[in-house]
Order: structure tokens, then sequence, then C-alpha cells
């Protein structure tokens, strides 16, 4: 039987252990510890940003930061239809409206050249998240929110370690948000992380992050809150991992430029990701591929046959205004975005984890040529 190659595994070989190991020695488990404010200071620095909020998880991270801004009924968010769930939960909840933006098929990144149509007196922010390794293109959208004042929501939560035009991802937000998932650049087991530049919005999620205790009358509540604290054990992983950002990084490119020479063989059967675009190169957070349609192979069809070759693969993102969930609110009734919908019948990923060798990134292009026609 041919060894299974599993779609993520984290590197956990740097001083994770060590860390860890200080916080069983010293007793500092809960979210009280100083590794917290430590991975908080040492993250933003990294993204030339003022403020780090540690939180639970990605999700938590993007349900406070639209908290945080305000976002309630009536309010417009724009945001991409390609992307995660966790994007468009606290939209929903707050009775605001999500506007969704398709895809551009080369960078599968939102089509910014559709936001403007968009806008109306309603909007109040754009969303935007960085997909599988390709930052948005920032400039317009940028110009188009101090246009007509508009926040930005920046999830960057695929693009530790990303640069657009130079400047890191994670820098663009008037809040951004990250997640330290295990399938992330970085990972705390869960974990996310939440930045800004504002003082008063960072107070705001530091407040809404922990239930809203206030200091003075602590179990006093104005406001409704999270327990989204992160624990100090989490930011002891968090900050041996942020150690190796850029040797990940370089380890990520180097296996995005070995699938690409791979694969580059059956162009004619699937598209591959851009290696680079005019304001950053791809980083590669996953390798993913495009079936094309004239193949008759769709991903669903793939990702079976490749399993059945011990290679482990994972969907493309299933569009927001697809979700079952959201045509029973009727909250996208009629919405069609030919190209997301196309991403999700056509793409998957390959194995793209840290933890993935040469060896095994051979293998995988050898079982994918024994199943291609
Ligand atoms: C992983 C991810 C999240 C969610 O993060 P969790 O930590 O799993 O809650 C949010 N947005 C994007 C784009 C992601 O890839």
């Amino acid at each position: 039987m041919a060894e299974f190659i599993p779609v993520n595994e984290p590197l956990l070989d740097g001083n994770e252990k060590k860390y860890l190991m200080e916080c069983i020695e010293t007793g500092w488990i809960s979210s009280e510890g100083p590794f917290i404010a430590e991975f908080e200071n040492k993250f933003s620095e990294r993204c030339n940003r003022r403020y780090g909020i540690a939180v639970s998880n990605g999700t938590a991270a993007i349900d406070i930061a639209v908290e945080a801004l305000g976002i309630g009924p009536d309010d417009e968010i724009i945001l991409p239809a390609f992307t995660i769930i966790s994007c468009v939960n606290q939209i929903i909840r707050a009775g605001a409206k999500p506007v969704f933006i398709d895809s551009d098929p080369a960078s599968w990144n939102m089509d910014v050249d559709q936001i403007e149509d968009k806008i109306t007196d309603k909007t109040r922010a754009i969303m935007i998240v960085h997909i599988y390794g390709l930052p948005v293109d920032m400039e317009p959208i940028i110009n188009i929110a101090n246009k007509y004042n508009l926040k930005i929501i920046e999830d960057a939560a695929e693009a530790h370690g990303q640069t657009y035009n130079g400047r890191p991802c994670g820098s663009f937000g008037d809040i951004s948000t990250f997640s330290f998932y295990p399938n992330k650049h970085v990972t705390t087991g869960e974990g996310g992380m939440i930045l800004t530049n504002d003082e008063s919005l960072a107070e705001s999620c530091r407040s809404l992050r922990n239930l809203c205790f206030q200091p003075q009358k602590r179990f006093v509540h104005e406001k409704l809150g999270w327990n989204a604290r992160m624990t100090n054990m989490q930011a002891a992983l968090g900050l041996a991992q942020l150690e190796r950002l850029d040797k990940f990084i370089e380890q990520k490119k180097k296996m995005g430029e070995l699938y690409t020479t791979h694969l580059s063989q059956f162009k004619e059967y699937m598209q591959l990701p851009l290696t680079k675009t005019p304001y950053a190169d791809n980083n590669y957070w996953v390798f993913g591929v495009v079936m094309e349609k004239s193949t008759g192979l769709n991903a669903e069809i793939m990702m079976k046959k490749l399993a059945g070759e011990q290679v482990g693969t994972r969907p493309f993102f299933y569009p927001l205004h697809m979700q079952p969930i959201l045509r029973k609110l009727h909250i996208s009734d009629g919405v069609k975005l030919p190209i997301s919908e196309n991403l999700y019948l056509q793409g998957f990923y390959l194995p793209s984890g840290l933890a993935l060798t040469e060896v095994q990134i051979d293998n995988v292009v050898k079982r994918l040529q024994k199943i291609l026609p």
C-alpha cells in the first residue's frame, strides 16, 4: 500500500516544546500568562501595526472586528463570495447585509473592478480576503474606501508574512485579522489575532474578547461580548512558530515552485495558481488547481480518485451566496457569480502542509499522472 500523503501536517520542531514546558512549569496556562502580550507585540510588529489582540480563533477575530466597527442593521458590507463562512457570520448576526463580489478567474481573489458598482448609501465597509497565498489588489480598494468613506476589514488568515508591493498583509485594514489554525503559516492549534492602529478600536476589541468585563465594576456589563481569549499555551506555540515564519514561507514557495514545474505538463487538464502578480509573488498557503471543464473532470471526481491513490485533498470554498443557510434567510436571492461557482465545481487543493517533503510532492505528481486520462 502506498504511503498516505495528508493534505496538511504542521511543523512543530522549533522552540514549541520548550515554551510550552515553561507554561506548565510556571503554572501560567490561562489567558493571564506572559506569552500572550509578547506574542501580540511581536506579531503586530511583524505587520507594522500598533496594536495586536490575540483571540481564540480566526473566526472570533472577524466576529469581534465586525462588532467593534459598529456594523449593525441596514448596513451593507461588500465582501468576496469565494471565502470561508467565518467572514459572513457576524455580518448576518448583526442584521447587516452582505453584498458579494465574484472572483478574478486568474488570481481567484475578489475582482476589484466589480466593487464600485455595488456601493450604495448604506455601504459601510469592504471586507477583503487574501486567497490561497496571493494578496488582493489593494490600491484600487484603498482608493474606493477613501472616496466613499468606507472602512476596510482585512482577513489575512491565509497571508502570514505575505506582502503587497512590499507592504505587509495585515497592515491594510482599519482592522485586520489572522487565524492560527494548524494549516496556516503560523499555528497555535486554535487561535487568531486582530491588528489595528486605532487605540479606541483596539480597546473595544480587547473588551469584546473578554466578555466586556469592566475594570471598575467587573460583573456589570454595558455590552455583550465573547469569551474569545487566547491561552498562554497557545501564545507559547505562536511565539515559537513566528520565530520561523521566514523559513516557513521560503519552504511554501519552494513547494509551489516544485508543483508548478512538475504540473505544467498537465496544463491542458488544469489551471495552476499564478506564480506572481504585479504586486506579489505567490507564497502558496495552499497549492490549488482548477480542472478545465473540457476534460469532463471536476473537483469531486479528482478528489475521489486521488483519495483512492492515498492523496489527501480539500475542495475549494463553497461560495457564500450559494450557502443553504444564506438561501434560506433570503440573503442572496437571485445572486449568480459564475467565476466563484466554477472555482468550487472545478477546484481543489493538493497536499500543502509545511511538513510536506520533496519526495511526497513527487509522489503526488506521479499519482496524479496515473489518474489523468
Ligand atoms: C482559516 C480561515 C479563517 C478562520 O479561521 P479559524 O481560526 O479556523 O476560525 C478565516 N478566514 C480565512 C480566509 C481562513 O482561511
